[in-house]
């Protein structure tokens, strides 16, 4: 997966919690949800780097279409490459982190108990 530098990490995510649907909820929160639910698997979103060190990102869901923005799909993506980092980066993000790997071990464990 895609690497962002550290500025860059600021910059996307810093911009999502700044965009607001309709409901008042901010992108960010809402790729959030998107992780935790497993939705943002729904749709085909890529993510890489031009040579120059720009992101290039693309999704074939319907925001996208409409608004050729990034959609939450899009930050749902840099936000699982970037774990690590955001866990270490403030309080709420390693709360976050630490509720989205405990529902993904709970799900595995889950699976496993369907056999
Ligand atoms: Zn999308």
């Amino acid at each position: 997966m895609v690497k962002l530098s550290t500025s860059q990490l600021k910059e996307v995510l810093g911009w999502a919690s700044r965009q607001r649907d309709a409901k008042g909820r901010s992108l960010l929160e809402r790729a959030r949800q998107s992780l935790l639910s497993g939705s943002y698997l729904k749709y085909n979103t890529s993510l890489s780097k031009a040579e120059d060190g720009a992101v290039v990102w693309d999704c074939d869901c319907p925001y996208v279409q409409k608004t050729g923005k990034p959609c939450k799909h899009v930050i749902a993506h840099i936000i699982l490459a970037h774990m690590e980092e955001l866990r270490e980066s403030s309080k709420a993000w390693e709360e976050w982190v630490n509720e989205y790997w405990s529902k993904q071990v709970e799900e595995a464990i889950n699976a496993f108990a369907q056999f």
